[in-house]
């Protein structure tokens, strides 16, 4: 099954893919009802027999192209369970197949799956379950209708909930009974002085502001353009961006992007790891986002702190990555040659810590945040949680503090035992932090030289704990942006965005680890790695990640392009693009 959906592209749960019908429709999309044939409910027919008859008629009728054969259903209310299950009906034409939200029942299999009682969801809490749900229940190479939900103002959201179809049902609907719909919420036409929007139905709208049909009309307009947009953002990678700032149109909406944070596996299992979109961080609902909270934990858990009396907490700076900025190459000036004597951690809002080696990883390169000088309760509990567990892991002698403002008063107040200079950039504040940091690094132990801390850090974290000392074990050296064995052999590069990328020989020394592999079948696998050619894969590979791919015939990297779970889940799509590949011979 699944021969007719596949996923192309993925931001988050938002997927662009592709539904082989008799037209090609590019998902998430609006479906219509030329596009699929319903069986519909089985009391419509006198018996099962009947039903299981016109499925089957279904199927045989669709002479004039490829369309979407819904199956019949057995309604039931919503929270219940079928009334009758229906045996699974085998067939190679696109198929669909109702859901019925919240049931334990596992779902025949399908192309499609519509969500029954989509339109009523909602209440925030009943819609996020019941699409979550459906979308753990269901195998990730298929797609999710909704029908009857989707207006100008949610599509976006729901989207980014996971849903790939939905149709201009409610917006007609509403059309008809004089409800005018923008991007920005909906109002009965008969209240708006002016028509904000110049289409041509809105034109013809002006003198007679009770044709439905022309309020149909207008609102399915914006429910296309607003699909046009929404594909665009996940191409661009900043769906989520563009969510946060669309769920504010009502509170029901921004409600539901909260409740959706909750259910953080959910989000984090289809994040990827890496986006070309800049990260902006523009509410509070930022804080939640897994890239935060992902990076939080890989600095806490994954990474380990070179071995160092002294600490430097510094703030962040607009500029990234953060030593390019004006601030911070006045502290290095500050700093001079006791750089080699200490540590440097940077304190920012949402990421909370970025010690410096990772200041090139993502987000860390890449996010923007609203400067106010201001550090809110939420995000300073944020910060000193994520402090504390560091200082628990990461031990110095001394800890300067180069704060300012609500920053050092945020930290300082949490009772961090640390010499606070007051931070600033001025003359003055830059020799308090010339002095402080002469008197710390007194008698301290000079560190590693700080390119090899980069290249150990970024192994940790990419790769999980251990990984950084088995990539640096024995005698290595670098040359530019390359990482070599004693022999002068690549052990691994670090790339222009800031992450690392293995050379084969790197890979070896990472692959006993166990982590972020890729078992496939007997083959020699050539280019792209197709997802029924993954035997099993590690659970923890998101897309973006550099994985080690291997088989009984084939060695060798790639970069995913799905999580490892989807690539053991999926019959269809590119689980990997291969970069190098030894053939075993046999
Ligand atoms: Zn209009």
């Amino acid at each position: 099954m699944t021969k007719y959906f596949e996923v192309l592209r993925r931001d988050g749960p938002a997927r662009l893919g592709k539904l082989l019908l008799e037209r090609q429709i590019g998902t998430p999309s609006l479906l219509t009802t030329d596009d699929f044939r319903s069986a519909g409910s089985i009391f419509r027919h006198s018996s099962l027999e009947d039903a299981a008859s016109a499925a089957q008629a279904l199927i045989e009728s669709r002479a004039e192209g490829k369309m979407l054969a819904i199956m019949p259903y057995a309604p039931a209310f919503l929270r219940a369970e079928p009334s009758v299950i229906l045996p699974p009906t085998k067939m190679n034409e696109p198929k669909g197949v109702v859901l019925q939200p919240f049931s334990s029942e596992e779902p025949d299999e399908a192309d499609v799956y519509v969500l029954a009682f989509a339109g009523v969801l909602r209440n925030p809490r009943d819609l996020i379950s019941a699409v979550v749900g459906a979308r753990n229940c269901i195998p990730p190479d298929t797609a999710l209708y909704a029908p009857a939900l989707a207006t100008p103002a949610n599509l976006a959201f729901l989207v980014y909930l996971g849903i790939d179809l939905l149709d201009s049902t409610r917006v007609v609907a509403d059309g008809l009974l004089g409800r005018y719909h923008t991007r920005d919420g909906v109002w009965d036409a008969k209240d708006l002085s002016e028509l904000p929007c110049r289409c041509e139905h809105c034109r013809k709208l002006a003198d007679k502001r009770d044709d439905g049909k022309l309020l149909a009309a207008h609102n399915l307009l914006k429910l296309e353009e607003e699909l046009l947009v929404v594909r665009e953002t996940i191409r661009s990678e900043n769906i989520r961006e563009y969510v946060e700032r669309q769920v504010r149109v009502t509170p029901d909406l921004t409600a539901s992007l909260r409740v959706l944070d909750q259910e953080h596996r959910y989000l984090e299992m289809r994040t990827p790891q890496q986006r070309r979109s800049t990260f902006f961080a523009n509410t509070g609902e930022s804080l939640q986002r897994v890239e935060v909270t992902r990076f939080a934990e890989r600095v806490i858990q994954r990474y380990k702190a070179p071995q160092s009396d002294v600490l430097l907490l510094l703030p962040c700076s607009a500029r990234k990555p953060y030593s390019m900025s004006r601030s911070h190459r006045l502290f290095a000036e500050a700093i001079g040659s006791h750089h080699r004597y200490l540590h440097e951690l940077i304190l920012t809002s949402p990421l909370a810590l970025v010690p410096r080696e990772l200041e090139e990883v993502y987000p860390a390169a890449s996010y923007d945040v609203p400067v106010t000088g201001r550090w809110d309760l939420e995000e300073r509990a944020w910060l000193c949680k994520c402090l504390d567990a560091y200082l628990e892991k990461n031990r110095y002698a001394k800890i300067v503090s180069h704060l300012d403002g609500e920053l050092e008063e945020a930290v300082k107040s949490h009772g961090i035992d640390a010499v606070y200079t007051g931070g600033g950039t001025n003359g003055q504040a830059l020799a308090r932090l010339s002095e402080a940091i002469a008197q710390a690094c007194h008698g301290a132990a000079r560190l590693p030289d700080a390119r090899l801390l980069r290249y150990r850090a970024l192994a940790d974290v990419y790769f999980g704990s251990g990984a950084g000392e088995a990539l640096l074990a024995g005698k290595v050296q670098i040359r530019g942006r390359e990482l070599q064995d004693e022999r002068k052999k690549p052990l691994a590069m670090l790339t222009v965005n800031g992450a690392l990328a293995l050379s084969l020989e790197g890979a070896k020394r990472i692959e006993p680890l166990g982590r972020y592999i890729v078992t496939i079948g007997d083959f020699m696998p050539k280019g792209s790695l197709l997802a029924p050619g993954v035997v099993d894969a590690d659970s923890e590979i998101r897309p973006g990640d550099e994985v080690i791919v291997r088989g009984k015939f084939a060695w060798g990297l790639g970069k995913a392009k799905m999580s490892g779970w989807e690539m053991v889940a999926s019959r269809r799509g590119v689980a990997a693009e291969l970069r190098h590949m030894k053939e075993i011979k046999q």
